[in-house]
């Protein structure tokens, strides 16, 4: 039975500012759940964002809510917390999520099993993670390419989607600088028109990109289909597969190569395990990416990358940019991302 749900908030200064074709931002803002069940406890941690319509204010309006829904009630039963969590609003992925990742912690170390262990039975503990580069000048972005590079990262992610030509011109940069050893990875969050996407694709082929994420508008559907249809490179959904309802559209819709899955737009692990199921079922693999996240949630994504074959690519790398990040326990080598082999998501927090 759940005995309390209590909450913390952090505001973390970003190493760098980052900027996308939405938005710039220089903080991380990121909220702590505990979840406590007798001798058990269990930690999560929510990211609002734009995507989800949530900021820190109302992540923690919807947490103060959490606790006379679900204190007393069966933490096993993991659908049935979901329920409950709906019957308090709508939408609040981010909120959700971090109870959710709380409940899978808990539940996890209490079988002594690692997250990754109790959803999937997975063996490994390390994957390739990329590491993200957002919309600057091409010189910075080369500078930042290289010394991504140097610090050992094997896969990049650059931003795109303000200035097309411009856009194209970085990325080449970017290949000659780092060679062709490195796995460039290229996200225009929504900046694109379908004509334009179409043109930057083809140009990607060229320069050996393994995908191009989310080119044009989230409620573009038809729009996302076209480019997927006339482009040689992977395209992969973002910001408009949101919630299992629009996976299921544009698996139907045959709209996208791939998609990106990440906890705080599925509201936790419970709704992105279906998320992922119905992908693979359709042949299309996911990847697991980030908001602006602590290691709480960083370390629920990894495990969950961890947990099925079906889950291609990384992105998981928030927590690399965050100046006192309050949790901890991954580790990076050689541009793979090691998950604790510690019981549930295995990190410290100052909530244990
Ligand atoms: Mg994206």
């Amino acid at each position: 039975m759940i005995d309390s749900v209590e909450f913390k908030s952090f505001v973390n200064k970003r190493i760098c500012s980052f900027r996308i074709a939405t938005g710039c931002s220089d903080v991380e803002e990121n909220t702590m759940v505990k979840i406590k069940s007798g001798e058990d406890f269990g930690v999560g941690s929510a990211c609002p964002s734009d995507v989800t319509h949530e900021t820190m204010k109302t992540v923690e309006d919807f947490l103060g809510k959490v606790p006379r829904k679900i204190v007393g009630t069966d933490e096993n039963d993991v659908s049935s917390i979901h329920r409950r969590l709906d019957a308090i609003a709508p939408g609040n992925t981010a909120a959700k999520a971090a109870v959710d990742i709380a409940v899978y912690d808990l539940l996890s170390k209490r079988e002594g099993k690692t997250l990754r262990g109790f959803i999937g039975g997975a063996a490994g503990h390390n994957v390739l993670t990329d590491m993200t580069i957002g919309i600057e000048t091409k010189e910075v972005t080369v500078k930042k390419a290289m010394r991504h590079y140097r610090e050992g990262f094997r896969a990049l992610k650059v931003k795109v989607g303000l200035e097309l030509e411009d856009d194209i011109s970085r990325i080449a940069a970017v290949r000659d600088a780092v060679g062709p050893g490195v796995e460039l990875r290229v996200d225009a969050n929504q900046g694109y028109t379908v004509e334009q996407a179409i043109q930057f694709c083809d140009e990607m082929k060229t320069l050996g990109v393994v995908f191009v994420e989310q080119p044009v508008k989230a409620d573009d559907y038809a729009g996302l289909k076209k480019v997927k249809e006339k482009s040689t490179v992977p395209i992969m959904a973002d910001e408009c597969v949101r919630s299992l309802a629009d996976a299921r559209r544009v698996v139907k819709d045959e709209a996208v190569d791939l998609i990106n899955i990440k906890l705080m737009k599925s509201a936790g692990i419970y709704e992105a395990m279906a998320i992922n199921k119905v992908a693979e079922s359709a042949g299309i693999g996911t990847m697991v990416g980030c908001m602006g996240e602590i290691q709480v949630s960083i370390a629920a994504g990894l495990n969950f990358v961890l947990s099925s074959d079906n889950v291609k690519y990384c992105d998981l790398d928030s927590h690399f940019n965050i100046i006192d990040d309050p949790s901890s326990g991954l580790s990076f080598e050689d541009g793979l991302l090691i998950a604790s082999d510690k019981p549930g998501l295995g990190v410290s927090t100052p909530m244990d």
